[in-house]
């Protein structure tokens, strides 16, 4: 695995369609292939990782997934299908990007800033779906950028 192959699953002209957390997180996330390592030794991954075949597609900390020192639970997920690479970012948000501690700690206070922010605004507004544009996002332009 070579560092140049590794693509962020936003770059800086999406700033403008995603709300402050999930450009954070996309921009820290990678978009990958499972391989034969992954599928067989899936048990070092915490998470949703128990069918993994080779060839899905994964999110993973572009921080720590390379390195043989990270700890940190939820640094890759598989997620199901288009529809629920949202909630696996925001999943990463919360348990992963807090305790990575591969990340630099400015992206870890700003990440947990930025999730307070948008957690007591779902909370407080009832109509308001923080989700929605991360989602839009995803199925239409990760979907296409990484032929999803
Ligand atoms: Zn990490």
């Amino acid at each position: 695995m070579n560092d140049a192959k590794r693509i962020s699953l936003a770059t800086e002209i999406d700033r403008s369609s995603l709300n402050e957390l999930d450009y954070l997180l996309c921009r820290n996330v990678e978009v990958y292939c499972a391989n034969e390592e992954d599928v067989q030794g899936n048990t070092q991954h915490e998470g949703n990782c128990e069918n993994v075949v080779v060839g899905q597609v994964g999110l993973r900390c572009i921080h720590c997934s390379l390195s043989p020192f990270a700890t940190a639970k939820y640094a890759t997920l598989f997620p199901m299908s288009i529809i629920h690479i949202g909630a696996d970012l925001r999943m990463m948000a919360k348990w992963h990007f807090s305790r990575c501690s591969m990340s630099p700690s400015k992206l870890r206070k700003e990440m947990e800033r930025v999730l307070s922010v948008i957690e007591t605004k779902d909370r407080r507004e009832e109509r308001y779906d923080s989700m929605r544009s991360l989602n839009d996002f995803c199925s239409s332009v990760v979907a296409k950028r990484f032929n999803l």
